[in-house]
């Protein structure tokens, strides 16, 4: 058999699972819409059926009390023929699988991956990814493909560092993470750049008053603004900021100067 038979026989067994999966949940809803048609009562917090008169009754009874004829049982009845059939088209599915290798991602952080669903060292909880894509190849593909990130129950051949080392999604993510951060603070700085003032001929002016910062353009502006409207005794560094904000606005001061008076005008 041709390994892509092999991935293909995987890819259509997780299309027939899921498949089966969904008709086992349409079962168990039909069979509680059943139950409540019989008249029982679900109680969630024990995950238990009553009667009318508060008896527990046993799940999947309905039919017990419902007439053949009715909507509820016919519909349950269905949807649980619909389960079997879907259960066994897998299991039909499967009488071709001759034992290839198949490989399983568990999906949390720092997953490992196995052979089967059933690894000692995970819980019935676990969720998979079948990696259908590796099927039939061997563990050294799978290492190169994902990193060293084999079970070591499930692979006890497999050398030791082929079962301690990062996953190569978990690596690109990091990677794409870390560039984002650098793109962001590249932002950040071309901002405060696009914002700062410079000051050639000394020191950023000091106005003695900490809510203005005359290295920041919008500071800067407003100042040289009151200092044409209030006058430049109470501004001493008029000019100053006049020329450094010229520089940066590739306009000279004495334009700059001119637009604000002619504001206040
Ligand atoms: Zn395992």
């Amino acid at each position: 058999m041709e390994r892509q038979d092999m991935v293909k026989h995987d890819e259509q067994l997780v299309v027939l699972s899921k498949a089966a999966q969904s008709a086992s949940q349409r079962s168990e809803w039909t069979c509680a819409d059943a139950m409540r048609a019989a008249g029982f009562r679900h109680l969630s917090r024990n995950d238990m059926w009553v009667d009318s008169e508060g008896h527990m009754v046993m799940p999947h009874t309905a039919w017990k009390v419902l007439p053949e004829t009715s909507a509820a049982r016919i519909k349950h009845e269905a949807a649980k023929q619909a389960e079997m059939d879907a259960w066994d088209t897998v299991e039909l599915h499967e009488k071709g699988y001759s034992g290839w290798n198949r490989f399983y991602l568990v999906l949390n952080n720092n997953g490992h991956i196995h052979r089967s669903m059933s690894c000692s060292t995970c819980y019935p909880t676990t969720t998979y990814s079948f990696l259908t894509g590796l099927s039939g190849t061997d563990d050294a593909t799978v290492v190169a493909d994902q990193g060293e990130i084999l079970c070591s129950v499930c692979f006890p051949d497999a050398p030791v560092a082929w079962t301690m080392g990062e996953s190569k999604a978990s690596i690109a993510a990091k990677a794409e993470r870390a560039a984002a951060k650098v793109a962001r603070e590249a932002a950040k700085a071309a901002k405060a750049e696009r914002n700062l003032v410079t000051y050639d001929d000394g020191p950023v002016p000091d106005t003695g008053d900490r809510w203005c910062d005359l290295s920041k353009l919008t500071d800067a502006r407003s100042y040289l603004d009151s200092a044409v409207c209030y006058g430049g005794d109470r501004f001493p560094h008029k000019d100053r900021v006049a020329r450094a904000l010229a520089v940066k606005l590739g306009t000279t001061p004495e334009k700059l100067i001119a637009k604000y008076e002619k504001k206040y005008r």
